[in-house]
């Protein structure tokens, strides 16, 4: 078969970025190790191009959240050093856990017993401190089947720790006493935004991920944080509008006079949402070019008056700093990668 052209649309991923943003998340957990959450293909920046970098860098404890994520990693990881954060809800999901040795991340009771009944064996186990999502009550500590399960590492999750909420303290608080109920080798409580909140909610590991991929979910974590994925997407075609013209669908944009503009291989399938309509911009260099209009399923259209000698092929970078973006799209800094579509080739360089 003949092989396709390269894709008019691509996302760089920069390895001394993401390397350097785990470090500088493993020096502010203190005596801590700092993990890695790799979960929704690596933020969705590609399991295969994160895992292999942040492995080299050191991260010895990768968390994913479903099985189906699961071999992915193990083409570059021992099955030892992967958890899966949802635990088994079936027998299969158990079934293969103790097949493959990937460790699961212990929920509720009834989880309990699917990994019991399974054969068991060393497991995680996640306790639910205030946040009401997944974990065990910390009322059912006691029951027969969690205490005879073998704790690697016991997990809390924080809910709020993006903002200065009175719930980091009261889910530390809470933390702290189920780790002295019950034995576990290591224990677990801050993801990003929870290792800015200092040393007390390190314990022994960090499960840090947005911060990994560029994010920076509290402002202590502007200085050291910095950008790994980097959109791009090549111009269609580039035409001359005049005065009075309308662009794109429902034509909402209408030229003031004349002008140059390019048509940009960028949509919404590709996750770049309609949200950005009217206030995205694209840079050439140091150009800045605004979007015109509305934002389609596979295009947007640029104004290239900043930049006129540029032409079909030519790349465009699509700015993607996430605290930015998020300011100017009103999307989440976790909602910016994880929507990245397929069709943006991934490839990782410095
Ligand atoms: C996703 C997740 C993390 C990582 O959270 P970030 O806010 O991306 O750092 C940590 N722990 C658990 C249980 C998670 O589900």
């Amino acid at each position: 078969m003949i092989q396709p052209p390269p894709a008019p649309l691509r996302l760089r991923i920069d390895p001394q970025a993401l390397a350097g943003n785990w470090r500088a998340l493993d020096a502010k957990s203190g005596a801590a190790r700092a993990g890695a959450a790799v979960k929704a293909d690596g933020y969705g920046l590609g399991a295969m191009h994160v895992v292999p970098v942040l492995r080299d860098a050191g991260v010895q404890d990768f968390f994913v959240a479903h099985w189906c994520e699961v071999p992915a990693l193990l083409a570059h990881l021992p099955p030892g050093q992967i958890a899966v954060l949802h635990g088994p809800v079936t027998a299969e999901d158990a079934a293969y856990a103790l097949g493959t040795g990937v460790r699961p991340v212990i929920n509720s009771v009834q989880q309990a017993r699917l990994w019991l009944g399974a054969g068991g064996g060393l497991c995680d186990l996640m306790v639910d401190t205030g946040m009401n999502r997944l974990g065990l009550p910390p009322s059912q500590l006691n029951e027969p089947d969690i205490a005879r399960l073998q704790v690697h590492t016991l997990h809390s999750h924080l809910a709020s720790a993006d903002e200065d909420s009175a719930q980091n303290r009261e889910q530390l608080a809470l933390f702290r006493q189920v780790a002295g109920a019950r034995s576990a080798g290591r224990r677990a409580l801050a993801n990003s935004a929870g290792i800015a909140l200092g040393a007390d909610y390190a314990f022994d590991l960090t499960r840090p991920g947005i911060a990994l991929y560029g994010g920076t979910p509290r402002g202590e974590l502007a200085d050291e944080i910095r950008q790994v994925a980097f959109p791009q997407a090549r111009i269609l075609q580039v035409r001359q509008l005049d005065a009075g013209d309308r662009v794109g669908y429902n034509g909402v944009f209408t030229a003031p006079g004349p002008m140059r503009v390019a048509t940009v291989a960028l949509g919404y399938a590709d996750g770049y949402l309609r949200a950005w309509g009217g206030r995205g911009v694209l840079h050439a260099g140091t150009d800045r070019l605004p979007l015109l209009g509305r934002v389609s399923m596979d295009m947007v259209v640029a104004d290239l008056s900043a930049a006129p000698h540029l032409g079909p092929g030519d790349w465009l970078d699509v700015p993607y700093t996430l605290h930015d973006a998020a300011q100017a799209s009103g999307l989440s800094q976790y909602e910016l990668l994880t929507l990245l579509g397929p069709r943006l080739e991934r490839f990782v360089a410095g």
